[in-house]
């Protein structure tokens, strides 16, 4: 059948404009974000790429709405972040974005199954279901029959796969992950991009992380390049229509 739809132009998981962010270090002023303008476009793999300082961290947490720009405006899935109050923020954070950070932080006295629950918590998702879906998460990231492990009791890339698992626990449009391969050897790191590859494309949610490993761009359909605290350039490696 031919579709006779016309094409609709999809809207940005999340649109930056004139984003500014500043960090105070004592007597000096750390200049981390500058005049970012980004719109992340939907269902993609997004990769912010650049060097150590140059300032992804901060644009993922802004993304994320763990921190607030100093100037500018964010939206993620069309909601004006600056009009949220603190609890709205993290209202928002927990049903409508999963964070990957580079150091796992799972909670070290629960199990893989726990620390995967754990967000499901606060919603209404009664134990019974919490404990089944947070089984078919980890079997989704490979980890069926480490359920019961804790932490301490996992490789470093097991750890991120249960993070990620985690990550989706409340079925987040946008998944961020903020250098998900740092701490984690070249092999390992391939195998976690791969993973949020696939997640990425089984859930149809958008993904967005960051590196300074050029050898990670290729994955992306989008690759944004970020040079001290600027968007330097967007790469689309994809043909979307977006509305600005
Ligand atoms: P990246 O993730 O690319 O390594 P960051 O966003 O972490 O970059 O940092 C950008 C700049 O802001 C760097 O110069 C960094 O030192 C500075 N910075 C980041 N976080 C803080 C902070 N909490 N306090 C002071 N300076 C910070």
């Amino acid at each position: 059948m031919i579709n006779t739809q016309p094409s609709v132009a999809l809207l940005p998981i999340a649109r930056l404009r004139g984003v500014c962010k500043r960090y105070r270090m004592g007597a000096t002023d750390v200049r981390a974000l500058h005049q970012v303008d980004l719109d992340v476009r939907p269902g993609e793999f997004t990769v912010i790429a650049g060097p150590s300082g140059s300032g992804k961290s901060t644009l993922l947490h802004l993304m994320g709405a763990l921190d607030r720009p100093d100037q500018g405006q964010i939206e993620v899935a069309q909601q004006n972040l600056a009009g949220m109050s603190k609890n709205e923020l993290a209202e928002f954070r927990a049903h409508r974005i999963g964070f990957v950070f580079q150091s796992f932080n799972l909670l070290p006295v629960l199990t893989a199954l726990e620390n995967v629950a754990y967000p499901m918590q606060l919603g209404s998702v009664p134990p019974a279901q919490r404990r089944e879906r947070a089984m078919a998460l980890l079997a989704a990231v490979g980890l069926a029959g480490k359920e019961a492990h804790k932490p301490s009791e996992l490789s470093g890339g097991q750890r991120q796969r249960v993070a990620i698992a985690r990550a989706l626990a409340n079925s987040p449009e946008l998944l961020i992950a903020d250098e998900p391969t740092a701490n984690l050897d070249r092999k390992t790191g391939a195998d976690i991009i791969d993973l949020l590859r696939q997640t990425q494309r089984r859930t149809g949610a958008s993904v967005v992380f960051s590196s300074h490993d050029p050898a990670v761009l290729e994955a992306a359909d989008t690759r944004v390049f970020i040079v001290d605290g600027e968007i330097e350039r967007v790469e689309h490696v994809s043909k979307q229509e977006v509305t600005a």
